[in-house]
């Protein structure tokens, strides 16, 4: 198993994330589900111009599954998916526009002692948005074109590890641990099947793939 260290604007912008006191913290699932869509956009437009990727396009989904028992939630894709360095470079560093831009607003309300915080929902804040409600995350992901798969996993703040395993099928999964209950923050809701679907029609209605639910079989 290999341990790295988040690069150090990540980390600011995890920790961010993990002590967030925003309060529209159900944005994270807006977040993981276009990640998901842009993942199989990625793979069907790969089918255009290669003949041997031979994809059925309505095969495409994106699956949710919670588990109350274990408190997870699964986000499942049959994307595109991540080779062990994209894993590395697109979850470990933050490279992309919609978190660098949203750092730099966050520095410029800090200034004027703004709320801070009242920002984060106009912004695709991405992946570590997870963060705002799980305490633990793993990615499984299997890339298109390899017979490998890698699982990286973190608490947040350290860093990440990230192992060999195994998953027979191209695409990602997102397992979120959900954090426990403080008098403050409530997040049992996110377990719950009515406000997942709840969530899903307020902020990702305009996806263009089916969306499905499954109950947690354990
Ligand atoms: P953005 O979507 O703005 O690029 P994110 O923080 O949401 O930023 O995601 C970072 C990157 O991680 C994405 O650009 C993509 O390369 C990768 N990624 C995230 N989720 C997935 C997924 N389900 N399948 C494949 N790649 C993903
Ligand atoms: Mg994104």
């Amino acid at each position: 198993m290999e341990k790295k260290e988040f690069q150090a604007e990540s980390k600011r912008l995890l920790d961010l994330m993990i002590n967030s006191i925003y309060t529209h913290k159900e944005i994270f699932l807006r977040e993981i589900i276009s990640n998901a869509s842009d993942a199989m956009d990625k793979l069907a437009y790969k089918a255009l111009t290669d003949d041997k990727v031979g994809l059925d396009r309505s095969q495409l989904k994106i699956t949710l599954t919670p588990d109350q028992i274990g408190r997870t939630l699964t986000i499942s894709d049959n994307g595109i998916g991540m080779t062990h360095d994209e894993l590395e470079q697109n979850l470990g560093t933050i490279a992309r526009s919609g978190s660098l831009q949203f750092k730099q607003e966050m520095a410029k309300q800090e200034k004027a002692e703004g709320d801070a915080t009242d920002i984060i929902g106009q912004f695709g804040v991405g992946f570590y948005s997870a963060f705002m409600v799980a305490d633990h995350v793993t990615v499984t992901s299997r890339a298109y074109g390899s017979d490998e798969a890698w699982q990286w996993a973190s608490d947040g703040a350290d860093g990440y590890t990230l192992e060999p395993c195994q998953k027979d099928t191209v695409g990602t999964d997102i397992v979120l641990h959900i954090k426990a209950n403080t008098d403050d923050d409530h997040y049992d809701e996110y377990l719950e099947q009515y406000r997942i679907a709840e969530l899903v029609k307020k902020y990702s209605d305009y996806i263009h793939y089916p969306i499905v639910m499954l109950m947690h079989k354990s």
